[in-house]
């Protein structure tokens, strides 16, 4: 062969007799076969040989089996965001007619999408409290086909009661849905609690650097993972096989992340509680928490987000975000810097006064996704901002 033809068909090692310690990043659009009858078969089976990278990708392959193994699921779909996910889920299931119930607290950019499948493709919704089976049977109608739960809300933290929501959606025969990125499967493996999907921005705590965006769809079982796996793959919302193995290697370090965290969160909002200048510490690991009972029930531990209200309103949390250091001015969370937000005027602006009111979230409302630097440093850094 002359040059320019070996430069293109340049050699592939295969390797024998002894595997990676680590997810090899396989970089390629497609694969090829050697026998035109198994390339035909092939093509458009979830689960079978690899044939083009929208399809499916070993390093890809690799992030949804550790990810479903993780949550006890059959099954998932890797994309390449959190909203492709729960897109992937909630087109692929709903078609023009259907009535979807969804709890009151739902992360923005899950309540903006279900606002567009209301508006442009003829889809009801109806929304319920997180914590409420009477409330989900009595919002039920003969178009309902779906439940969408979130394990822990944004920003205030409220904890759905899963075991009850789940069980009273099967007992109408509704497919539900719960968003498990707050929790993890560490602190939540919903599926065992009676969910059919479970999604993630894989972004936050399951890749935990900030450095990727991605997210995923956990199924309970093979059928319903095919019909949106053959949905997924015409939306094309695949993950890049390099953002794969950044989850995957990330992922590594999960639980003993999200032990600091927790631990983190709990003295941030153990002294909080205690400070004169704070009036309300949203976090469900106290005990005076909304969520409190059902949390127990639900979660190994509370998660590493928390909100609390400052006394003196909207100035005095401005004055706060101007004065805190250590802590990052920044959408997000899960990575393992501390990240503080405004809601009221970032991740909630859209939200008129009583949808504000809704979400619990008021002017003086600041949120930390705790990190996990050591406390004390962190709280040095609060105290300074909230002197
Ligand atoms: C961030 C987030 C999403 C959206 O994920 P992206 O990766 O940003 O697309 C969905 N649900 C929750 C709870 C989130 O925090």
């Amino acid at each position: 062969m002359r040059p320019e033809t070996r430069t293109v068909h340049l050699p592939k090692p295969s390797v024998t007799g002894s595997v990676p310690i680590s997810m090899p990043i396989y970089q390629t659009s497609g694969f090829v076969f050697d026998d035109p009858a198994a390339f035909a078969e092939e093509m458009g089976r979830p689960g079978g040989a690899y044939v083009y990278g929208r399809y499916s990708n070993p390093t890809v392959r690799a992030l949804e089996e550790a990810v479903a193994g993780l949550e006890g699921g059959a099954a998932a779909i890797a994309t390449g965001s959190g909203m492709g996910a729960i897109n992937c889920v909630l087109l692929g299931l709903l078609q023009p007619g259907d009535h979807l119930i969804a709890q009151e607290a739902l992360y923005g950019g899950t309540a903006a999408m279900i606002n567009d499948l209301v508006s442009r493709f003829g889809i009801t919704v109806s929304y319920v409290p997180e914590d409420d089976p009477a409330a989900l049977r009595a919002a039920v109608t003969p178009a309902t086909k779906l439940v969408y739960l979130e394990t822990i809300a944004n920003p205030v933290g409220q904890v759905a009661d899963l075991p009850a929501m789940c069980s009273a959606a099967r007992d109408l025969g509704l497919i539900s849905v719960v968003d498990n990125t707050f929790a993890t499967p560490l602190l939540c493996r919903p599926l065992e609690l009676g969910a059919d999907i479970v999604l993630h921005s894989v972004t936050k705590y399951l890749s935990g650097h900030a450095d990727v965006v991605g997210g995923i769809a956990v199924f309970a079982d093979e059928e319903l993972h095919g019909k949106v796996w053959h949905f997924a793959i015409e939306l094309g919302a695949t993950p890049d096989p390099f953002a794969a193995w950044l989850s995957l290697r990330g992922m590594q370090t999960l639980a003993l992340r999200m032990e600091r965290h927790c631990a983190n969160a709990r003295h941030l909002a153990t002294r909080l509680a205690a400070h004169p200048a704070v009036s309300a510490v949203h976090w469900a690991g106290l005990e005076n928490h909304r969520s409190h009972e059902v949390a127990r029930k639900v979660l190994a531990d509370f998660g590493g987000v928390l909100a609390f209200d400052i006394a003196g309103g909207r100035a005095a949390a401005d004055s706060f975000m101007a004065s805190i250091r250590l802590a990052l001015l920044a959408p997000s969370l899960g990575g393992v810097e501390t990240l503080v937000l405004h809601p009221a005027s970032t991740s909630h602006r859209a939200l008129n006064a009583a949808e504000l009111a809704r979400t619990g979230v008021t002017e003086g409302t600041v949120r930390l996704a705790v990190g996990i630097e050591h406390p004390d440093d962190l709280w040095a850094d609060i105290e300074q901002a909230l002197s």
